[in-house]
């Protein structure tokens, strides 16, 4: 991906249509296939907190098998549960958490089918969702999103970071905030793929410490580009190091 992507004649910031129109071509179609149903993406989600992909997947993975249902895991003692989930770390909150979320399921719902949500209108089914225990507004939209095909906007460190350097969000607004006013912004059906896009393009360009705008698609609009290119300068150079900058006196000294 290279400047050559610069659309013709834009001088102006980086808007949602962009984002799709110029990193869709680079990153490719988004699969929309659920992994898990509602509530097995919501279990999922509970154990990737704070952790990794590998490290929640495996934990996950392990889950399972050991329990092999839903239901086994709600009538199983936290320690068992703890026991099963130990890769994914935070075993001992996450392994209550997850049996309590279960067990409040099953009460409210009659079984673990979630699927009544996609029914709601958005705020409801988000509402819904955030009443559980150890759910924010995070795993409520990657369960929406990602099992139920709702156009719920998951943000985590990379959109909230992307999108905030784009200027499609305040440097100010919280990721917990972003959601909904990047929700409003994005068309319900470019929801996931939009999400996707800043994902990759977040750890692939867009890094948190360098970011390589040098090779960015979307610098040509980018209102932080000129800051990190500044900080790059800087640090090349050397200047703005105190020990290396030389005072009046020592430069009229040569
Ligand atoms: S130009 Fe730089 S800061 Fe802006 S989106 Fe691209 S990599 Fe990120």
């Amino acid at each position: 991906m290279t400047m050559t992507n610069v659309p013709s004649g834009k001088r102006r910031r980086v808007k949602v249509p962009d984002v799709m129109e110029i990193l869709g071509p680079i990153y490719g179609p988004v699969d929309r296939t659920p992994r898990y149903n509602a509530a097995q993406e919501l279990v999922y989600t509970i154990l990737s907190q704070h952790t990794s992909d590998v490290n929640s997947t495996r934990a996950y993975d392990s889950l399972m098998a050991m329990f092999e249902s839903l239901d086994s895991i709600a009538a199983a003692s936290p320690s068992a549960i703890e026991d099963a989930i130990r890769q994914g770390g935070l075993a001992a909150q996450k392994s209550v958490r997850i049996k309590t979320i279960l067990n409040q399921v099953k009460a409210e719902v009659g079984s673990y089918d979630l699927s009544f949500l996609a029914e709601m209108p958005l705020d409801e089914a988000k509402a819904w969702l955030k009443r559980l225990p150890g759910v924010g507004p995070k795993t409520a939209a990657i369960i929406l999103c990602f099992a139920l095909g709702m156009p719920a906007m998951p943000v985590d460190t990379h959109v909230h970071r992307v999108s905030v350097r784009l200027g499609l969000i305040g440097r100010k607004v919280s990721a917990d905030k972003a959601h909904d006013i990047l929700e409003a912004k994005v068309p319900p059906d470019d929801v996931l793929p939009f999400h996707m896009y800043l994902i990759w393009h977040g750890r692939q360009v867009c890094k948190a410490q360098r970011p390589r705008c040098g090779e960015c698609a979307l610098a040509w609009g980018c209102p932080a580009r000129a800051g990190f290119e500044k900080a790059a300068g800087r640090t090349k150079t050397g200047a703005g190091r105190p020990s290396q900058r030389k005072t009046k006196k020592e430069a009229s000294n040569g």
